[in-house]
């Protein structure tokens, strides 16, 4: 894990270098999911202070394992919204927001439990023909402006799950789509959405090229899952 680990934030640093920026604008989070909370607190041990789960349940049934770490845990997948109040109790950041009711939910939840905003960032559709989550391009306006009107919910930036391709050269124009979405929204929006979260193991690389200040690393850290 140590190896891996270094080899991961090397990429991220020489990716960063190549795009102007420096390895720390771009955050490490690490998908754990599959993997039990050991693995979790070993990565913690080795600096990595971000986490990605994509499940609900499987957080429930895991966070015990490593309660008192002082990290920010990520909920990176599909969220239904009968689970909304669960999550944004259990999360400290939901990046997988792609629907109004769903972010009400959230919103909701937070000042029943007496908590401050969640930080949220929404997923964007930007392979229609690929994924069913995410909020289409077309209706991206729309939700910021109604998102930002949340008070518990703090708006932060976009999220992507381009299609796997084998070269990750090929994966770039999703990113470049995403980045240019998130310049739109800003602008219509008159205030800064910063973060975008993009890059998984196979093509962080080239996420970092594009802007991404969130990248997402399972199996290049954690090993393939079972
Ligand atoms: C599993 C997952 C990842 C990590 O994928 P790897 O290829 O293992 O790095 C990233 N983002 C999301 C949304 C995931 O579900």
């Amino acid at each position: 894990m140590k190896e891996r680990v270094a080899a991961v934030r090397e990429r991220i640093a020489h990716a960063a270098q190549r795009s102007g920026r420096r390895a720390e604008d771009v955050t490490l989070i690490a998908v754990a999911k599959t993997h039990p909370a050991e693995a979790i607190a070993e990565a913690f041990a080795l600096g990595v202070r971000h986490f990605g789960e994509n499940r609900v349940q499987e957080w429930e049934g895991k966070r015990a394992g490593v309660e008192g770490l002082d990290a920010q845990w990520h909920l990176i997948g599909h969220l239904q919204s009968n689970k909304a109040a669960r999550a944004a109790r259990l999360f400290s950041s939901v990046d997988s927001v792609d629907d109004f009711a769903l972010a009400q939910r959230l919103d909701r939840a937070r000042a029943e439990a007496g908590l401050q905003k969640l930080r949220v960032l929404i997923e964007v559709r930007v392979a229609p023909e690929e994924t069913k989550s995410g909020v289409d391009p077309s209706d991206l306006h729309e939700l910021v402006e109604r998102l930002l009107e949340l008070e518990r919910l703090e708006l932060r930036g976009f999220l992507c799950i381009p299609p796997f391709l084998e070269d990750a050269e090929q994966v770039r124009p999703y990113f470049v789509r995403l980045r240019e979405l998130k310049e739109g929204a800003e602008v219509a929006a008159g205030q800064r959405l910063p973060v975008l979260s993009m890059g998984m193991s196979h093509d962080f690389a080239v996420a970092i090229e594009e802007g991404a200040t969130e990248v997402r690393v399972g199996t290049a850290l954690f090993g393939a899952r079972g």
